[in-house]
């Protein structure tokens, strides 16, 4: 299988001290962007279902027009590419690189097989949710797109 590997030049030069703050600050933010976006969909009066364990790859929230698939993703743990929250740490480079890549292949493979399944799939990244705002009519396209290409 063709390997993603996260780019080198996502690399920095923290101290081991930096790093673990940092490291500490992105798990422990851990479900914070899901609680914003809930909000945000619900201030838009759009329907959704949290943790939907019966849909593949348990979305973040299930829209149900569409149907909808979204994931929110933590920019570390899933690779944002070119974030400045997906910087690797220096120390066990290959192993977060790894790691990572795991995460990568399996996103895109759950994405895949939703969107054969016939979900549509959207994608937020944890630091877009800076603007939840622009979340939230992202997935509104995604749901009219999916209406206007009903039979
Ligand atoms: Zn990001």
């Amino acid at each position: 299988m063709l390997q993603k590997r996260v780019p080198n030049r996502l690399m920095d030069n923290l101290t081991p001290v930096q790093r673990a703050r940092l490291m500490r600050s992105i798990r422990t933010r851990g479900t914070a962007p899901e609680k914003t976006l809930g909000s945000a969909l619900k201030d838009a009066g759009l329907a959704y279902r949290c943790h939907v364990k019966s849909v593949r790859g348990t979305p973040d929230f299930l829209m149900t027009a569409g149907p909808i698939a979204v994931f929110v993703h933590g920019c570390f743990w899933h690779g944002h590419d070119g974030c400045r929250r997906a910087v690797l740490p220096r120390t066990n480079a290959c192993f977060w690189r790894e790691k990572i890549g795991r995460n990568i292949r399996r996103d895109k493979r759950v994405a895949r097989q939703l969107r054969r399944e016939g979900y549509g799939v959207v994608t937020v990244w944890a630091c877009q949710l800076n603007d939840p705002t622009r979340v939230v009519r992202r997935i509104q396209r995604a749901q009219n797109r999916r209406k206007s290409s009903e039979p």
